[in-house]
């Protein structure tokens, strides 16, 4: 994630500020400009090319601050969510507030990365789409299928996520990484499984994603994760099937593309970002373990849990290498529009 600054006063913003603490600014996030621009006292914000933009919709609903072009709009990120909880669930719509929050940093990302995403408008089959689900009065469970995620907003809440995390002995656990670990599943699809050598290539190195997906997750959870699953997964969970190591491999992407992208800016980093090396690996051992090892340390000075939990073997840091080479052959930054 990048540092904004007030226009006005110049004093640090952060990507989630809809005003200035400093003066008191009103802000909107410009998606093509990738700014929090300042707004008028009328709440709207001229932009480079000259249009009148005003903040989404869902402001007081979602928190978002995203520009649009006319007033009621919702913004590109609002659009992407088919379902989230009625106008009189408080709680659910409460859980709404935390995780749209989320996927606006999904997006952002995405749109830095230069990761395409095409929602159901332009492609009504397989576009990206969420269903964000409180699981208070009916069953949900997280996942992906054509492009339509499934997020159970409970998960917002520390201690339900946190008593799930224990359960199935995960060392990470977070909206973000539901948000991420479920977008593989999609890039999967349109990225890898549009293209036959990408497809043949995926197979030899994430596995055969034929293998029936209903055994795997049987066998999974009736046995665990094989005893030296450490030496070619980054979890247990990539070892059930291949779609989930690529998904999981692809959520660790981004983990490792975001942070380093944030230390950079902040420079807490040196070394090669996602931006500058053709190989993967380069951004891995130059800049993103001595950066993990360091900030496990600084959380432990803390009496926190490791920040980055995990162990990157060869054979997993060839897969990153190769989600890395998908998103340089497709990424081109988003500019232009905001919505
Ligand atoms: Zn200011
Ligand atoms: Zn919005
Ligand atoms: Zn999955």
């Amino acid at each position: 994630m990048q540092r904004f600054t007030c226009a006005v006063c110049s004093a640090p913003l952060f990507f989630e500020n809809s005003r200035c603490l400093a003066c008191g600014t009103q802000l909107g996030f410009h998606r093509g400009e990738r700014t929090l621009a300042p707004l008028d006292d009328d709440g709207v914000y001229r932009d480079l090319e000259g249009r009148s933009l005003r903040r989404c919709v869902n402001l007081k609903l979602s928190g978002c601050t995203w520009l649009v072009r006319e007033e009621g709009d919702e913004c590109f990120s609002c659009t992407l969510t088919r379902t989230r909880p009625d106008d009189h669930d408080t709680t659910g719509l409460a859980q709404f507030l935390d995780a749209e929050r989320s996927k606006r940093h999904l997006v952002y990302e995405l749109d830095v990365l230069g990761l395409p995403i095409e929602d159901r408008d332009r492609n009504p089959e397989r576009g990206l789409a969420f269903d964000l689900l409180s699981s208070v009065e009916e069953k949900v469970v997280i996942g992906h299928q054509n492009g339509l995620i499934t997020i159970d907003l409970a998960e917002t809440v520390d201690s339900h996520r946190e008593k799930m995390r224990a359960r199935l002995d995960e060392p990470y656990r977070t909206m973000l990484g539901h948000f991420r670990h479920e977008t593989g599943h999609y890039f999967e699809g349109t990225l890898v499984f549009s293209d036959p050598d990408l497809t043949e290539r995926a197979r030899s190195i994430f596995g055969d994603d034929r293998a029936s997906y209903q055994d795997a997750l049987k066998r999974h959870y009736a046995e665990g994760a094989p005893e030296d699953w450490r030496r070619e997964h980054i979890s247990t969970y990539a070892t059930m099937h291949p779609y989930e190591d690529f998904a999981e491999t692809f959520a660790h992407y981004l983990h490792i593309c975001d942070t380093v992208d944030t230390a950079l800016h902040y420079g807490l980093a040196e070394g090669p970002g996602p931006n500058s090396s053709e190989d993967f690996g380069d951004v891995v051992r130059e800049t993103w373990i001595p950066l993990s090892v360091a900030l496990n340390q600084v959380n432990r000075s803390m009496g926190a849990n490791d920040l980055y939990p995990f162990v990157l073997p060869p054979s997993v840091i060839a897969k990153l290498d190769f989600v890395h080479k998908l998103r340089v052959r497709v990424g081109e930054p988003v500019a232009g529009p905001p919505a």
